[in-house]
């Protein structure tokens, strides 16, 4: 075994990296080393084993993370790490399907359908049912549902519906006509990527034992967010050699509403007996203050095995909380904020801001290039969702698979030819009828009745563009193949004779297409031929779609130098020096679902994954953890859009105050001495914020002070919550309570500050508004009981 590596590991990450044959479980707490001991047993594994690269498949959550570890590896390895399969689940099964294509009835050039596409066919099938009229179930309703079915691995004739469940008997029929749809199109959706590999692989020995017998090792990351389906699949791939090496964190689960299953990973020895655990429990990523930060919240999670990280690091910053009266001065304060963390020389892709929906990304963006600070949105697919960008894309997904109707209806008339909704609702008659696809329907136009001349012309002239993509373009190329697309599809030519700025914008996006293609073009040509007699590469261009197919939510690069936004989920694996985590407030993070349709359980469980999601972003932190809020935020009812009042987060008031630094905490307890005072001369500060549920901790404000007026940027005066080292960064008094009092039993002795000693008669109620009524000399009174504490 090579020393260096080994060098930076500690005893338990050595034990998982040095284990031999057989399943291996890790199970450990945020930022404790997982993804390196993936990292460092692979190169172990390649290095010193001997196990050739292209017989070990790592399998991750996201392409950033897959990137991230690829390039681990790389620099471990060198460029044999190349042929090592580290990607995600989805990925792979796209790689997959690719070779067992036939096998899937699938054409080796298939199509990747989106949620877009997916939607869009899910509409047509809806209609040709007769069940548009919405009076049913939605495009969006049925799509979930059959996601929701795909998440579980079952095909159509394997789904279970109530006979009184009227909507799902509708979706369980479209279910068997979307397939049938994608089988005609010579398509895959996403969640095809990972059923039609697990159901193969499980109903076909010989492909099983193939494909098993290929891959000796098998590692997967994040494994507390795997589905069934997921799951499945990898213990397919594991066969009986049994070499599985699976990290995650219950704690982390944030995919339950996607189909993740946390007992996969809590029953895992279940599943693969004999399996070795490993614990890590040193934290090497963030400071101690924002390690309590992250266990305050995370602890008070309902059902959770307990485990307690611990770090080296000391105490470092204290945590910094930042308020405005509404989202974009919350916006502002952050781009703010982050000028100030840049100005102290982090890089800009050592900082990220962190929500819990897209919608937030509205303000923060506007905030961050008003305040001229580049930054960039890792969810990748917004490029590539550009109406231009999507139609270039079909013309070339039509050039490989001209089958793919959905491609072929979304461009037929793009850039406009005059063909229109009534000519290609008469091919499609046709193609019904012939029970054939589009394109061969338009190549039959001479059979299909009512077509006038003109339509007729119009469709021979686009049958000749996509016949002649088809004939030429599939093995050039990327980028070549991406910019014939454009020209002879007349894409470029339109946009260009139009001169407006809107037109100017989209040929540029276009010309960013071709870009992206070359780039693939350099990058694939940088690679050595394949050590694998199986691997077939398939032809550039096919490669490149696929690319594009599966950026997931989570993925696109975050160029040098760039502040990061995303979204919670997208965080998952990732670290940064700040972390801004934006729009704490109930209703935000935790968010608020629908919950009316949810039991108490579901309630609780959502709850728990909110609580988790809070746990993944705080722990993306190395140094700094800015918590902001705003006070009203800009919902969007059934009335339109309007302002609600946003209360601070609970999980604000599960964070101990000393953790936003001395002064703060000395100014939280000088409350609680105020408050304690009989409530005649209590100030009244206390606001209960509608939305908790009994029995929850609330945040108590004082409003007054909460908007500072004097921030920089309108008087040009310092605010208080510029952050200087050391200093806390506050933007307003506030008064936190976390739930330090536990509830008293009746008949124990207990003081209270200015009341002197009493007994407890009774005590109800949970957490930071437990209350117990207690016996003093001076009579009975009604306390909230932090502000007792046990008499000796
Ligand atoms: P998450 O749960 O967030 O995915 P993780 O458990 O996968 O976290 P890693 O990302 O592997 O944790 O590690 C967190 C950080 O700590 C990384 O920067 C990593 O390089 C560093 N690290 C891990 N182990 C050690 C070690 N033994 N010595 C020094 N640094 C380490
Ligand atoms: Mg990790």
């Amino acid at each position: 075994m090579s020393e260096d590596l080994l060098q930076d590991l500690n005893a338990a990450q050595r034990e998982a990296v040095l284990h031999g044959e057989g399943p291996l479980l890790v199970l450990a707490g945020a930022g404790s080393g997982k993804t390196r001991v993936i990292v460092h047993r692979i190169a172990r594994l390649v290095r010193d084993e001997g196990v050739i690269p292209w017989q070990i498949l790592a399998v991750t959550f996201t392409n950033k993370a897959a990137g991230e570890m690829r390039e681990r590896l790389e620099r471990l390895l060198g460029p044999t790490a190349r042929e090592l399969w580290v990607q995600t689940f989805h990925a792979f099964g796209a790689r997959f399907l690719r070779r067992e294509a036939a096998r899937a009835g699938l054409p080796p050039a298939f199509a990747i359908y989106d949620t877009d596409d997916q939607l869009r066919l899910v509409k047509r099938l809806l209609a040709e049912m007769g069940l548009d009229d919405g009076s049913s179930l939605t495009a969006r309703e049925a799509l979930s549902r059959i996601d929701a079915w795909k998440n579980e691995a079952r095909r159509p004739g394997e789904v279970e519906v109530s006979p009184y469940d009227a909507e799902g008997q509708v979706a369980r029929q479209l279910y068997e006509r979307y397939q049938a749809a994608l089988l005609r199109a010579g398509a895959a959706d996403f969640g095809d990527l990972l059923v039609l590999p697990t159901r193969l692989l499980e109903e076909d020995p010989a492909l099983r034992a193939r494909w098993s017998g290929r891959f000796r090792h098998v590692l997967v990351d994040e494994f507390q967010d795997t589905n069934p389906a997921q799951y499945r699949l990898m213990k397919a791939l594991v066969g009986a050699r049994r070499n599985v090496c699976v990290v995650g964190d219950d704690d982390q689960a944030i995919y339950r509403w996607r189909g993740a299953d946390v007992s996969n990973i809590l029953g895992f020895d279940g599943d693969f007996p004999g399996t070795r655990v490993v614990k890590l429990e040193q934290n090497y990523r963030s400071t101690r203050t924002i390690l309590d930060a992250a266990h305050a919240v995370i602890s008070r999670a309902r059902r959770r095995r307990e485990k307690r990280l611990w770090t080296e690091r000391d105490a470092g910053a204290p945590l910094a909380l930042l308020v405005g009266e509404d989202e974009h001065a919350e916006a502002e304060r952050i781009a703010r904020a982050i000028a100030v963390e840049r100005g102290r020389g982090t890089p800009g892709d050592e900082i990220a801001v962190l929500y819990r929906t897209n919608a937030q990304s509205r303000p923060l963006e506007a905030a961050l290039r008003a305040a001229r600070i580049p930054y960039v949105i890792v969810r990748g697919t917004s490029f590539y969702d550009r109406a231009e960008v999507r139609d270039a894309a079909a013309y070339l997904r039509l050039a490989l698979n001209p089958r793919s109707d959905l491609d072929l209806e979304r461009v037929v008339n793009r850039p406009s030819r005059k063909i229109g909704e009534r000519t290609v609702e008469r091919l499609r008659a046709h193609a019904v009828a012939k029970g054939i696809p589009l394109f061969e329907a338009i190549a039959d136009r001479e059979a299909v009745a009512d077509l006038k001349p003109a339509a007729r012309a119009a469709l021979g002239e686009f049958h000749e563009i996509v016949a002649g993509l088809a004939a030429d373009v599939p093995t050039l190329d990327a980028g070549i193949a991406v910019q014939e697309a454009l020209r002879r599809s007349g894409l470029l030519a339109r946009l260009e004779e139009e001169h407006s700025d809107e037109a100017v914008e989209r040929a540029e996006n276009l010309a960013e297409l071709v870009a992206a293609a070359r780039e693939f073009d350099e990058a694939l040509a940088g690679e050595p031929p394949p050590t694998d007699p199986d691997e077939a590469r398939p032809p550039p261009l096919a490669r490149f779609l696929e690319q594009i197919a599966l950026l997931g939510e989570a993925d696109g690069e975050t160029p040098e130098g760039r502040v990061a936004l995303m979204t919670l989920h997208a965080a998952k694996g990732l670290e940064f020096e700040a972390v801004f985590l934006a729009g704490m407030e109930d209703g935000t993070l935790p968010h608020e679902r629908p919950w009316s349709d949810q039991t108490p359980a579901e309630r609780d469980e959502a709850q728990d994954e909110e609580r988790r999601l809070c746990y993944v972003g705080m722990t993306r932190a190395k140094a700094r953890l800015t918590l902001s809020l705003a006070r009203r935020r800009m919902s969007f009812g059934e009335g339109g859009p309007s302002y609600r009042q946003a209360e601070p987060s609970r999980f604000l008031a599960d964070l101990p105050p000393e953790l936003f630094g001395d002064a703060v905490a000395r100014e939280v307890r000088a409350r609680e001495a105020r408050a304690a005072q009989p409530p005649a001369a209590r100030p009244p500060l206390v606001r209960r914020h509608p939305g908790a549920l009994e029995g929850e901790p609330h945040i108590e404000l004082d409003a007054e002070d909460a908007i500072a007026p004097g921030s920089p940027g309108r008087s040009g005066r310092p605010a208080r919550g510029e952050p200087s080292r050391g200093e806390p960064t506050i933007d307003y008094d506030f008064d936190q309570r976390p739930d330090r009092a536990g509830p008293f039993q009746r008949g124990e002795r207990v003081r209270h500050a200015s009341l002197g000693e009493g007994i407890v008669l009774s005590c109800d109620g949970a957490g930071a508004d437990a209350k117990a009524t207690v016996r003093f000399d001076s009579g009975d009174k009604r306390i909230v009981a932090r502000f007792l504490s046990r008499a000796e």
